[in-house]
């Protein structure tokens, strides 16, 4: 057993009590945090004794990391995505969401596995080096013949080192059913639903330290069947699994909504059986107050993805509500064709930011941001009893943050270097207990060659769209 001993770094353990230590330690023994606390770390810890003082049976090999100059959070939880958009990133740079799609639909459907597995692993890296432990992707692009789509983002997880809440997704609402994908684009019912139901058997893992976890994913209200939607709810909790879709994204989709069912996303959602603390959607820009409320009453989640909503032009979703509302919010980059950023740390300053310009200077403090970046996206995911703050039990998924770099030193505050400032250099990124970042650098994967195999995958896939010769 390995106990790792950080010591001398700023904490934000983002508890229940939101408990900081201007100076403090935490130690981890493999994957499980078993100590926090300020000042230096006790003696029991260094020695390599139990809590109380007991001698261990298999005494553990001491690491020390000295975090000086270093801001310490909860990994940080991302709970929308769409990896493969990595290679498409850059295209359709001015539109609005539904032309956006149009535009985008036609190559998407030309993807495979193999092109898949390399924009996966770039995105996921990025995540890492943005400060990502956690990443949820929603995928619902399954061509005919494309292969294992889903195998191959669970590898390119595996191989950066990230923890990977992915998704089945399903779309079955042609355009000639009334629908926005073309025909091309979509599966049957019955396939979609058959696929969903194997791939939570080959892929998902129930345990409480489990490193993969999948969700079915039907992708939004304008892309599948109503059959669909109630029949994935019913098949997801007959599973034990979770629910994840898009939701009351953009005026477009109300009106669509409105128009074809008579009712708002929200309604139409609740009646199909969509509401619940095992359901989990990304955007919730235009909700209203019975929405809210309704969201509130049953728990289910929201994926609050800022920077999607402005590259779009969707709008500001009313987070300050539905937090005081009790409504549980996580962070999210969103695809990478509608941000090609692709960081997760910057997105906490974009959050506040944003929420501020809807609901003013209280509408959103840094630490708000912080929270929901990780606790917030682990209730989120259904995961608020494993990883979300640094705490004693715990599973030790944690950033070390540099911020006495020429862009934070002499900060008042290190949380605001990471919550309001450039996003800091990532010095360590542990997720399970191992290194996946270090020194700024992937530690598991060569960055290069991730970086070499994007190009080649998003060439392809240009080529193959008929966008380059
Ligand atoms: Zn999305």
């Amino acid at each position: 057993m390995i106990r790792t001993i950080i010591s001398g770094a700023t904490i934000a353990a983002v508890d229940a009590l939101g408990t900081e230590h201007a100076s403090g330690w935490v130690a981890f023994d493999d994957a499980e945090i078993v100590g926090v606390g300020g000042g230096l770390p006790p003696e029991w810890a260094v020695r390599g004794h139990g809590p109380a003082g007991e001698t261990l049976a298999a005494p553990p090999t001491i690491e020390l990391i000295d975090g000086t100059g270093h801001l310490l959070t909860p990994g940080l939880i991302n709970t929308h995505h769409h990896l493969y958009q990595w290679l498409t990133r850059g295209w359709a740079q001015d539109s609005i969401l539904f032309d956006w799609l149009v535009a985008l639909y036609p190559a998407w459907s030309m993807i495979d596995a193999d092109l898949v597995e390399a924009g996966a692993e770039a995105a996921i890296a990025v995540l890492a080096r943005s400060g990502c432990t956690t990443v949820a992707d929603h995928h619902y692009v399954f061509p005919a013949g494309s292969g294992d789509i889903l195998g191959g983002i669970v590898a390119a997880a595996s191989r950066v080192g990230v923890r990977l809440h992915g998704t089945r997704g399903l779309m079955d609402l042609g355009r000639s059913q009334g629908g926005l994908p073309p025909d091309f684009a979509v599966e049957t019912t019955g396939a979609a639903l058959q696929a969903s139901a194997d791939a939570v058997e080959k892929y998902h893992d129930p345990a409480r330290e489990a490193m993969v976890q999948i969700a079915i994913a039907p992708c939004s209200p304008f892309s599948v069947t109503s059959d669909l939607l109630s029949e994935a709810a019913v098949l997801a909790r007959s599973l034990d699994v979770r629910l994840h879709t898009h939701g009351s994204e953009t005026v477009e989709e109300d009106a669509f909504c409105l128009e074809k069912w008579g009712k708002t996303p929200t309604q139409y959602l609740d009646d199909l059986g969509w509401l619940g603390d095992d359901v989990w959607m990304a955007h919730c820009v235009h909700l209203d107050d019975h929405a809210i409320g309704r969201f509130a009453a049953t728990g289910t989640g929201v994926a609050h993805c800022p920077s999607s909503n402005a590259r779009l032009a969707a709008g500001i979703a009313p987070v300050p509500q539905l937090l005081a509302a009790g409504v549980p919010v996580g962070l999210g980059v969103d695809g990478s064709a509608s941000n090609e950023s692709g960081q997760l740390g910057t997105e906490i300053r974009n959050a506040v930011l944003m929420n501020r310009l809807r609901a003013g200077a209280d509408g959103m403090t840094g630490r708000q941001g912080l929270y929901i970046a990780t606790m917030g996206g682990a209730r989120v995911l259904g995961r608020q009893n494993e990883i979300g703050s640094i705490e004693v039990g715990k599973l030790a998924d944690l950033v070390l943050w540099r911020v006495d770099g020429v862009e934070h030193a002499g900060i008042a505050d290190p949380v605001a270097a990471l919550t309001l400032g450039a996003q800091p250099p990532v010095t360590k990124l542990f997720v399970h207990g191992r290194v996946v970042v270090d020194d700024g650098e992937l530690a598991r994967v060569d960055e290069r060659g991730v970086a070499r195999a994007a190009t080649r995958a998003a060439t392809a896939l240009a080529q193959r769209a008929g966008v380059l010769a």
